[in-house]
């Protein structure tokens, strides 16, 4: 399970807000490995850099260089199914001169495919594949002259998830949908700001967190200092996987640290969970946090009988056949030392199509592994994501399809325990009216999804039959 992008954004007239930005960006990886870029505005012109690759393919000292401004926004992006070029990079461009916007975009707009019709009749043009091109050609389409005002526009229009950074000529945006499906913050550096999907790459740049940019929000940032722009919002979907997976276990969001909130985690599973076992093991690293957090609460002692490459990233080089088949073997190396005759718990975040995890056991139990016991931080995942998470269709989602003991049996596992919902709000310690939970639940907070949910939830519906904006990211 993917999530799709990381959006960044720095004004800071005396810095080099490219360089910044860069770091922001290397910070957020983890949310997208697919292409990167920078755009910069200098007070008259705008600048972008972005390509294929990671951060640090992307970007050398000569590109950097080359992005003068005292404002910049990034991003980096993980997409999904044919959209997986160059064209598509963000941050994206739009206009010309003194209506020109750059925008960089995490989440997904599920009334894309009618506003890009719209915008289409009207005789706007298109370049990308993308939604995010769709939200820059909204903005601009609107008649008002204030940006604010402009943005405001595009967001009555909007349905959907949208984190985003817009830069102008001038001005630096912060945008944040009404559900708050995505985070964005807001922080302070040497008399400048930062905007970031995550406070990790404040951390990382030597900002200050001032404060999460509030769903509906929208922050204006300027020689006139920044101005904040807020409307009610009415349901709150901020979506409960940051916390379980996106987002790094050192990064805070809303007021929350990760670390411990996946620590809870665990400790929730060894509660309703509990077992007979010589050692606890994460699969590495997503799910490290909640295995100290069920080892701690069961006195079962945490082991670690998993190496994982951390630098396999994405590749652009397709394997020959000898290397697909070693298949989980790329990315995991067990320690038959550590696993020989032992009773396993093993904690990972999430099961959605079930096709790893029976390679994964099965690795464990070639390794010397006695028991193996199965204990996933999510709920079951039984409807498939709209909001821009590279989930799967419902046929896919294995528990939409079998029990938890089919499943159990299926990946191989001696037991399986998921965490509950209430388990998962008790360890978050947030209000559950906050988050989104539909992919456990079937709830969608966008109720024009009625249609799309009719034909995804079909099973037998493939992607192909799915919606333009469902295929989308
Ligand atoms: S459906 Fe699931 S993955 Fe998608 S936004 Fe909601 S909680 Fe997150």
């Amino acid at each position: 399970m993917h999530e799709c992008c990381a959006v960044a954004g720095v004004y800071a007239p005396d810095e080099d807000v490219a360089r910044l930005t860069f770091f922001a960006l290397f910070a957020l990886q983890h949310r997208g490995q697919e292409s990167a870029g920078i755009a910069t505005a200098d007070g008259k012109k705008l600048q972008v850099h972005a390509d294929m690759g990671l951060v640090s393919q992307v970007f050398d000292e000569d590109s950097l260089s080359q992005l003068s401004g005292n404002i910049a926004i990034g991003h980096t992006r993980y997409s999904t199914r044919g959209s997986s070029r160059k064209i598509n990079s963000q941050p994206i461009v739009v206009g010309e001169g003194t209506n020109s916007i750059a925008i960089a975009h995490n989440g997904n707009i599920v009334n894309a495919e009618n506003l890009h019709q719209g915008l289409s009749d009207h005789g706007y043009t298109f370049n990308t594949s993308t939604d995010t091109e769709v939200i820059a050609n909204l903005i601009l389409s609107s008649s008002e002259k204030d940006w604010v005002d402009r943005i405001r526009y595009a967001m009555r229009r909007l349905q959907g998830a949208y984190s985003m950074t817009i830069l102008t000529n001038d001005r630096l945006f912060g945008v944040r949908d009404p559900f708050g499906v995505r985070p964005l913050c807001l922080g302070s550096i040497n008399g400048g700001w930062v905007i970031a999907s995550e406070s990790c790459a404040l951390d990382h740049i030597g900002a200050d967190f001032i404060r999460e940019i509030e769903p509906g929000e929208i922050v204006s940032i300027g020689a006139d200092g920044v101005k904040e722009y807020r409307e009610d919002s009415a349901r709150k979907a901020l979506c409960i996987f940051e916390y379980i997976y996106f987002a790094r276990p050192d990064s805070t969001i809303n007021g929350r640290l990760l670390y411990p909130a996946r620590q809870a985690m665990g400790a929730g599973l060894a509660e309703e969970y509990p077992v007979d076992a010589d050692l606890v093991m994460g699969v590495p690293d997503s799910a490290t946090a909640a295995s100290v957090g069920y080892s701690h609460r069961s006195d079962i002692p945490l082991a670690e009988g998993l190496m994982k490459n951390r630098y396999v990233g994405r590749t652009f080089i397709e394997p020959d056949q000898r290397i697909r088949d070693l298949g989980v073997k790329l990315k995991f190396n067990p320690l038959p030392q550590v696993l020989d005759g032992q009773r396993l718990v093993l904690v990972d975040d999430s099961i959605v199509r079930g096709t790893t995890t029976p390679h994964v056991i099965k690795m464990l139990r070639k390794a010397g592994a006695k028991e193996v016991h199965m204990r996933i931080c999510a709920p079951p995942i039984r409807y498939p994501c709209f909001f821009g998470v590279d989930m799967a269709t419902r046929g896919e989602l294995i528990a939409a399809q079998k029990t938890i003991p089919e499943i159990r049996d299926f990946i191989g596992a001696d037991s399986l325990g998921y965490l509950s919902i209430d388990g998962l709000i008790k360890a978050v310690a947030l209000p559950r009216d906050i988050f989104c939970l539909a992919c456990f639940t079937g709830d969608y907070p966008i109720p024009v999804q009625i249609e799309m949910d009719k034909l995804a939830l079909e099973s037998t519906v493939s992607d192909q039959q799915l919606p333009f904006n469902i295929r989308q990211r």
